[in-house]
């Protein structure tokens, strides 16, 4: 149905474990060269292998996306190895909950400085490269909560994940001349490591709330994120997607009991 994305590479930060590495086991499946990032490089290299082991391409980087200097050195090892840089995944993003009242402004800078300035940070360092071959594909994890919805403890995580659409909108105008797009995913609660650490009361309360009585998998949004990527989705550019399981549709929980 769609064009193959067969050696294309594609930068997934973050993809040591959960969404990310749904992502980059998802593109591999389509032929892809993946750099696998994370700022633990055994746990990348473990997703690494295994993409190699199903017989796929892919090398792993350690970088914090927080740091200019190793997100630059993350996209020379992109091109290094493979040639080029058609595809990033800014997907690298940190939940830790704290109320505010208790919220420091450490709190505060960490997930701003993790989760949108790395986002920043991510899409600066692939742009010479995707500038100087006129293409290229940006796709951004962001979240519903925060451009969509609000959870007690994550004020700073929903101002960071509304932040990177904000971004994502002038990055898309800017970028456009060169056929660069620039798209984010909108996952709701998708079953990962990040989010068993919340506990098992969390995550039943969210399969409740969810129309389709599940927690999204990492594939659900990985599939968004490869049709982002698609050459059919060339024309498709600013634009966030959400995932959720119809999770923020309720107008209350009498509409979900009906
Ligand atoms: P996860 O299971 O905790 O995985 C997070 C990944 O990001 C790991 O590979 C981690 O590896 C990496 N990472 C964290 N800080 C980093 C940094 N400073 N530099 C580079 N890599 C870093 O989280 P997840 O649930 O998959 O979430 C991934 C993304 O999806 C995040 O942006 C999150 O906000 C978003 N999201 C998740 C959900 C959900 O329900 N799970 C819902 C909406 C949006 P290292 O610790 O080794 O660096």
């Amino acid at each position: 149905m769609f064009s193959s994305l067969k050696g294309r590479t594609v930068i997934v930060t973050g993809s040591s474990k959960g969404i990310g590495r749904g992502i980059a086991l998802r593109f591999a499946l389509e032929g892809c060269n993946i750099l696998v990032v994370s700022r633990n490089r055994p746990e990348a290299q473990t997703v690494a292998a295994e993409i190699a082991a199903a017989g796929g391409k892919a090398m792993a980087f350690a970088a914090d996306v927080t740091q200019q200097l190793q997100v630059e050195a993350m996209a020379r090892a992109a091109i290094d190895a493979f040639g080029a840089i058609d595809i990033l995944c800014a997907n690298a993003g940190i939940f830790p909950a704290a109320k505010l009242g208790a919220m420091t402004g450490a709190d505060f800078d960490l997930v701003i400085d993790t989760n949108l300035k790395g986002t920043f940070l991510s899409v600066s360092a692939c742009l010479p490269a995707m500038k100087a071959k006129r293409g290229g594909r940006i796709i951004l994890t962001s979240s519903i909560t925060g451009p969509v919805t609000g959870f007690p403890g994550w004020s700073h995580y929903g101002a960071s994940k509304a932040g990177q659409l904000g971004f994502m909108r002038t990055a898309a105008i800017e970028l456009a001349p060169y056929g660069i797009t620039v798209n984010a995913v909108l996952p709701g609660n998708i079953a990962t490591e990040g989010l068993a650490g919340l506990g098992a009361d969390y995550i039943r309360q969210m399969e409740a709330s969810v129309p389709m009585r599940r927690l999204g998998s990492v594939t659900d949004v990985a599939n968004a994120a490869l049709f982002f990527a698609s050459d059919e989705g060339a024309f498709l550019t600013g634009q966030g997607m959400v995932l959720a399981g119809g999770a923020i549709l309720p107008e209350s929980l009498a509409a979900l009991e009906a």
